[in-house]
């Protein structure tokens, strides 16, 4: 496992990398994004920070456990949660707070093989998940890219408070999702609100980042010619299962 110099050197890079204001994926304080260290501590944005300048300095590392039983908890006032957050801190001399979506963040490092995290606002995006055809425009699979890099399908969330309710709301919805699909989600699709991609590395987010963008571009194309034309479920099955696809999705995460 890479060291926690490393993970953070990694993770700046990433978050950068989606905040260049060419790509459009989030605009001042929008967005955040965490990664797991070997020692089960995680790093995750602080609030009040922007992706494309952040700094060291704009991480705040704290321990996932703590902070991802907070979902398991009873409930919690704001201040409360503030305070736990602050108590789930590495080093409590941190001035930064955490992001509000730190529990999110600390549940979805705790998936299987899930090492870095991704949330951003992208305008596609954010045109689908605002829109009133929402469900009925994911329910099917376009091209068999998406399918390689963002899995057989995202794990749609209706809308939900932010904080703790939303974080509750994930927990479920990946839990359902392991059922459905027995594997974890690529993408995260927060109704109202944007997208979450989950990466066993750092390349890995943003190339489900960038992919997702395209899919829904795609998207909001098929519906000037008439609406989606879908995949069958067997080709979702077909592209999802076979050795080549599974090659270059192995491809991909090394990248
Ligand atoms: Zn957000």
């Amino acid at each position: 496992m890479p060291s926690i110099e490393t993970t953070l050197q990694e993770l700046i890079t990433l978050s950068r990398d989606l905040g260049r204001p060419e790509r459009d994926l989030v605009i001042l304080g929008e967005g955040n994004t965490s990664a797991l260290c070997e020692d089960s501590t995680m790093f995750v944005k602080a609030s009040g920070t922007q992706l494309s300048t952040i700094e060291a300095d704009g991480f705040v590392r704290v321990y996932r456990e703590p902070v991802a039983a907070l979902a398991d908890g009873g409930d919690l006032t704001d201040e409360q949660v503030k305070n736990a957050l602050e108590e789930a801190k590495f080093d409590k001399t941190v001035k930064r707070r955490p992001s509000v979506e730190t529990v999110l963040h600390a549940l979805a490092l705790g998936e299987a093989g899930i090492k870095f995290v991704g949330h951003t606002h992208p305008v596609p995006v954010n045109a689908l998940s605002c829109s009133v055809l929402v469900n009925e425009a994911i329910a099917g699979r376009l091209f068999p890219d998406e399918i390689v890099v963002c899995g057989p399908a995202p794990l749609y969330i209706p809308y939900t408070d932010p904080g703790l309710p939303l974080a509750r709301a994930v927990r479920d919805g990946l839990a359902a999702y392991r059922d459905r699909w027995a594997q974890t989600p690529k993408v995260i699709l927060m109704q109202n609100h944007g997208l979450i991609a989950l990466g066993g590395n750092a390349s890995e987010v943003d190339n489900i980042t960038a992919m997702y963008v395209k899919t829904c571009r795609v998207l909001m194309g098929t519906y000037a010619f008439g609406g989606p034309n879908f995949l069958t479920p067997a080709n979702v099955r077909r592209i999802h299962t076979r050795p080549d696809e599974l090659y270059r999705r192995q491809q991909l995460k090394v990248s």
